[in-house]
C-alpha cells in the first residue's frame, strides 16, 4: 500500500510542484541578497579594520613612541623604535605592522593614551605577496591622513556616548 502511494505521489510530480512553489514564494519575496561591492552592509563605527596613525591637525604625528601597543599586541605584530626627535620629543622611526600575524582584537587601539594607532573601517585591501601585507609607518600614516575626517567623527560619536 505504501509503496503503491509513493508510486502514486511520484507520478503526480507532487515533490516538483512542492519544490517550484518554494521557489515562486521567494522569487516575488523582498530580496535580502547584497549586491557587493555595489552596494554595502551598513558598518558600525566600532568596526576594527585596516590601522592607521593619525596626526594632530598642525600635521605632527601624534604618536610618542611608548610602545605599549607593541607589548600589548598579543600577536607581536608591530615593532617599533624610537629615537629622540629634532625637537628633543620621542619619536619613533620605525612603526611597522605585519597584517598576516595580526588578529584584529583591537588591544592596541585601546592600549594607545593620545589616540595615535586606530583601526578605521577600511576593509578592501589585500595583497598577493605576503610583503604587501607589511605595513611600514609612512603607509600607516598615509592610511590615517586619508581617513581621518571619518575616524575622527567615529572617536568623537563614541565619546559622546553614540
Ligand atoms: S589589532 Fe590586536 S593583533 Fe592586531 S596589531 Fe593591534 S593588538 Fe596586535
Ligand atoms: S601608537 Fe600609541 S601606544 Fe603605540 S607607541 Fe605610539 S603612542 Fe604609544
Amino acid at each position: 500500500m505504501r509503496k503503491l502511494a509513493r508510486f502514486l505521489k511520484s507520478f503526480a510530480l507532487l515533490e516538483l510542484l512542492r519544490g517550484l512553489a518554494v521557489t515562486g514564494r521567494y522569487f516575488f519575496a523582498r530580496k535580502i541578497t547584497v549586491r557587493y561591492p555595489e552596494e554595502k552592509t551598513p558598518q558600525s563605527p566600532r568596526f576594527r579594520g585596516l590601522h592607521a596613525l593619525r596626526r594632530y591637525p598642525n600635521g605632527e604625528e601624534r604618536c610618542v613612541g611608548c610602545k605599549l601597543c607593541e607589548a600589548v599586541c598579543p600577536a607581536m605584530a608591530i615593532q617599533i623604535d624610537v629615537a629622540e626627535g629634532k625637537d628633543g620629543a620621542r619619536r619613533t622611526t620605525r612603526h611597522d605592522l605585519d597584517l598576516t600575524k595580526c588578529i584584529f582584537c583591537g588591544f592596541c587601539e585601546e592600549a594607545c593614551p593620545v589616540e595615535a594607532i586606530v583601526e578605521t573601517r577600511a576593509y578592501e585591501y589585500h595583497g598577493e605577496t605576503r610583503g604587501d601585507l607589511y605595513y611600514t609607518k609612512e603607509m600607516l600614516l598615509a592610511h590615517g591622513d586619508r581617513h581621518e575626517a571619518q575616524i575622527a567623527a567615529d572617536r568623537a560619536g563614541e565619546r559622546g556616548g553614540t
